[in-house]
């Protein structure tokens, strides 16, 4: 079975009915299973999904509640914390010294100013020149968030998702870094509040994670 506070991920194939097969470890088996089932000629019901799960071993297994922030503290519990002090070390100079820029603060490409605001068409503007952002672009701000520390995911599904989902991670108030040595590094630009209420929470909300019993 499994081990207390394990984190678990597997896919399923299921339709509107329910559950049609489960557990395939890798979504390339549950792919190539489904195709078999289509091909000997099973009758699904409505639309087929292959959907990724991931639950923690013992909150299941003994049944627990399990509030939100709880099964989120157990997953970001499974980060690494690289403090700045080893980043500093590693990448004295940032991009430089390959530690690549990937989400800090956007910084308006034509006057620098960081604070934008949506026109009437729904289309950023920077508040101080009013220029629109898809006309003249913008940067991210080069420099580290101004909390000492980096994490990297424990898991390479979260890695992954992060990769393909960088403006979430911006709208969740994370800056984020790519490096050959430690993949993505996620931070925060902030102190003195609520990681958890502010970042942590609408991360694993945004990630889709289900490790909680709904209220
Ligand atoms: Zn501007």
């Amino acid at each position: 079975m499994y081990k207390d506070g394990q984190k678990v991920t597997y896919f399923e194939i299921i339709d509107e009915k329910g559950v049609i097969e489960s557990p395939f470890n890798y979504y390339e088996d549950a792919c190539t299973r489904l195709e078999e089932l289509q091909q000997e000629g099973f009758t699904f019901t409505g639309n087929i999904k292959i959907i990724e799960v991931h639950w923690i071993g013992s909150l299941r297994r003994f049944n627990k509640m399990t509030t939100k922030k709880d099964a989120c503290r157990q997953w970001v519990e499974g980060f690494n914390a690289i403090p700045y002090s080893l980043i500093k070390k590693a990448y004295p100079n940032l991009s430089e010294d390959g530690l690549e820029i990937l989400v800090t603060e956007k910084e308006c490409g034509y006057c620098g100013n960081t604070e934008f605001e949506e026109n009437e068409d729904g289309k950023e503007y920077c508040t101080s020149c009013e220029r629109l952002t898809e006309e003249y672009g913008y940067n991210e701000r080069w420099d580290l968030p101004m909390w000492g520390t980096l994490w990297t995911f424990g898991e390479s599904f979260d890695e992954e998702w992060a990769r393909g989902n960088l403006e979430k991670l911006r709208q969740c108030g994370f800056w984020v870094y790519d490096s050959n040595e430690l993949g993505i590094l996620i931070g925060i630009d902030g102190a003195g509040y609520d990681f958890y209420e502010a970042h942590w929470i609408p991360l694993y909300e945004a990630r889709g994670l289900r490790w909680h019993d709904e209220e």
